[in-house]
């Protein structure tokens, strides 16, 4: 019912519908029917190509702001009420949606004014239907995997991945197989991609292992490939930083900063802005911060060292499980991203980033550990210089607090935390002496 209302949005003009090779010195243009993830000539990933006309996208904002998310909540997503910037559906085929992205911008003034920064303040994409921004690509990947009428969808994951496709291919009504490293991944994520009914397989230490053995599976079983080399998946996830520009009344920040694993996300908020400018809808970009953990920081060290190519890393360690990734699969497109966007990076400890998630919950925003690598980030980047005084900053949230609640419990320590008492009076009052 709530698809036959979302398809109701008008028909898309300049639609991203068709596919090319995403290395310029290639170009190879492909047909959407043929389901590819990467280039046959050069094996570069393909994307989607928007071709915007600033004379026709002037009037985009205000039909936009017309389709609201939340006016109705069952009918509007606030993924595909961008339909303008995304590849259209063939006819009588209705996008498979839960009614995702229209999430909270938080500003945070305590923050900023401690950073000694203009303003500073967070876009949360954890509160979105699965607790990931993952969601936002997923709609639009999922729909394209009904426009192809395949009928099992699988990705390899870290968690939340997994989450995500399990519920859009359970909407849809398609099987999903899900490839996790073992031990890796957190219980309240497994428990969401097995509740959604996913066939869940163990299969490897890391992301990459599981993520390098999929790949080899998908052409023999024929499975419909989830993951962020997915060009659909960012297509969808690129509305994050539409939906922000809105917020912002389109004046971009300074700076965007966001954590980065397989780098898809970075890939898919500098597609967004090159083609909002395009469009002309912004008068400039914000520069791309990617913040990496230490132990999984292949791209800070690349992009740090000015080298051009990326030395992967075999073992990469971080408790940030979500972004405990070695030989990210999008880094060209991130680099691109970076390169348009005059960029920045960051590698942070696992300390810095419990540190900045403490803040950030004393302050009445929860996320999951990888998420507060951005906050982390922008400290290590004010430190440097890198990002100066009185500049405005967004830090995108990437996942939802409840996440990893295993990760609270293992660093309660300087939290007020949970005592016992005697149940009596007497008893709670004893225990709160001294707190109270
Ligand atoms: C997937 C994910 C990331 C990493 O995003 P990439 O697109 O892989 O760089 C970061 N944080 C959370 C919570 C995630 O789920
Ligand atoms: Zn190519």
């Amino acid at each position: 019912m709530s698809e036959q209302s979302t398809d109701a949005i008008p028909a898309a003009r300049g639609a991203a519908n068709r596919l090319r090779c995403s290395d310029p010195s290639c170009g190879t243009w492909l047909s959407r029917e043929e389901g590819r993830y990467s280039c046959p000539r050069c094996g570069q990933l393909v994307e989607l190509v928007l071709e915007v006309d600033p004379e026709v996208a002037r009037a985009w904002p205000t039909r936009w702001r017309g389709r609201l998310p939340g006016r109705d909540a069952s009918s509007r997503s606030g993924v595909w009420r961008f339909s303008e910037l995304l590849p259209s559906t063939p006819p009588g085929v209705a996008p498979v949606t839960l009614g995702e992205g229209g999430t909270p911008l938080v500003e945070l003034p305590q923050l900023a004014e401690e950073l000694q920064l203009e303003s500073l303040a967070v876009k949360h994409l954890g509160v979105n239907p699965t607790g990931s921004f993952k969601d936002l690509g997923m709609t639009v990947c999922v729909t394209e995997a009904r426009a192809l009428r395949r009928d099992v969808v699988a990705c390899a994951s870290t968690g939340n991945t997994s989450a995500s496709m399990a519920a859009y291919a359970a909407r849809a009504g398609m099987r999903a197989l899900v490839l996790v490293p073992e031990g890796q991944v957190t219980a309240a994520k497994l428990a969401q991609a097995l509740d959604f009914g996913a066939v869940v397989v163990q299969a490897g230490d890391t992301f990459d292992e599981a993520f390098g053995l999929l790949r080899q599976l998908a052409p023999r079983l024929n499975l419909y490939l989830a993951n962020s080399i997915n060009p659909f998946r960012l297509e969808g996830q690129k509305t994050a930083v539409v939906e922000l520009m809105e917020q912002l009344d389109w004046r971009p920040p300074d700076y965007l900063i966001l954590p980065g694993g397989n780098l898809g996300n970075v890939s898919a908020l500098g597609k967004g802005l090159s083609e909002l400018a395009e469009a002309g809808l912004v008068a400039k970009l914000p520069h791309l911060g990617v913040v990496q953990a230490e132990g999984a920081s292949p791209f800070h060290r690349m992009w740090s060292s000015g080298a051009e190519e990326l030395v992967p890393e075999d073992h990469p360690e971080t408790r940030a499980t979500a972004i405990r990734i070695g030989r990210p699969a999008n880094w060209p497109r991130a680099l691109r991203a970076l390169l348009r966007t005059r960029g920045l990076t960051a590698a942070v400890s696992d300390s810095e980033i419990e540190t900045a998630k403490r803040r950030l919950a004393e302050l009445g925003v929860g996320c999951e550990p990888a998420s507060a690598a951005s906050l982390a980030g922008l400290r290590r980047m004010r430190r440097s210089g890198q990002v100066p005084a009185g500049a405005r900053v967004v830090l995108v949230l990437t996942g939802h607090q409840l996440k990893d609640t295993a990760y609270v419990e293992e660093h309660l320590a300087g939290l007020p935390g949970i005592r016992r008492a005697e149940p009596t009076m007497e008893g709670v009052e004893r225990t709160l002496r001294g707190w109270l």
